[in-house]
């Protein structure tokens, strides 16, 4: 497998930026900018040179910091097509299911709507990693601000057939934690949410972030990436329905959660 290096940045309370690096191709990618003087004083102490901006959506929270790490860098500023009217400076548009390479980086983009409609989620397979902006979060999933339920949960479905376990997943947010409650509350009796939680909880005791995370435990212990499993349906008294009004359920319930 190809090099590559990566930092995860957190900035503004509880977001992440993430820079990629492959030293074969010298190219150097930013997914998502919060914050612009987060992105360039990594990008100091690292010595990489930007080559390009990566955006999920067109949230203020992810993409702030483009024009000026723009201005500083030049690096070209790629998003999803479906937003390009709301992403300011953006120079190349993506849509779903494309494949591109940028320098020695072969990435694809797998549309993810519903928390905003033209949300993008970036697959990086030389590298095993991908970037799932605010639709998968660990432990939990983005709320449905734009899109509709059941658009979300085919959003969920399509990054779990088609991410291998493997994969390495960063997300937009630090909110594991509090995912793990309402998690817990959903599916009390889930061994690999439970550990998962307890990991959670000693991590941020220390301070340390809770992400990346990976398909594989996303899979055993996120409940919005099992709206599909009998015994979760049945955990919240839909026994025997479709998935998708399982994870309206869920998605409902985790938005009055307190
Ligand atoms: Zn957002």
């Amino acid at each position: 497998m190809t090099a590559f290096e990566i930092r995860q940045v957190p900035c503004l309370g509880d977001n992440y930026l993430v820079l990629v690096h492959h030293p074969e191709s010298t190219t150097t990618l930013v997914v998502d900018v919060p914050d612009a003087d987060a992105a360039l004083s990594a990008l100091n102490e690292t010595g990489w040179t930007l080559t390009h901006i990566l955006i999920t959506h067109h949230h203020a929270d992810h993409i702030q910091g483009v024009p000026a790490v723009k201005a500083a860098t030049g690096a070209t500023v790629i998003g999803p097509a479906a937003e390009a009217a709301r992403i300011p400076g953006l120079e190349r548009e993506v849509a779903d299911g494309e494949k591109f390479e940028l320098g020695g980086i072969r990435i694809e983009a797998i549309s993810t709507p519903g928390h905003t409609l033209g949300q993008v989620s970036y697959y990086l397979p030389d590298a095993g990693i991908a970037f799932t902006g605010d639709t998968l979060f660990s432990l939990g999933c983005g709320r449905v601000i734009e899109g509709r339920l059941d658009q979300m949960w085919a959003s969920l479905l399509k990054l779990r057939q088609r991410l291998p376990a493997a994969t390495t997943v960063y997300c937009g947010h630090e909110y594991t934690q509090a995912n793990a409650r309402f998690a817990l509350s959903v599916d009390p009796r889930n061994a690999a949410l439970k550990a998962r939680a307890a990991a959670v909880d000693a991590a941020r005791a220390e301070g340390r972030p809770t992400l990346p995370t990976d398909m594989a435990s996303e899979c055993a212990a996120n409940p919005f990436l099992r709206a599909d499993d009998p015994a979760l349906a049945a955990a919240v008294g839909l026994g025997g329905a479709e998935p998708a009004r399982v994870f309206a359920e869920l998605r409902t319930r985790k938005d009055h959660f307190r």
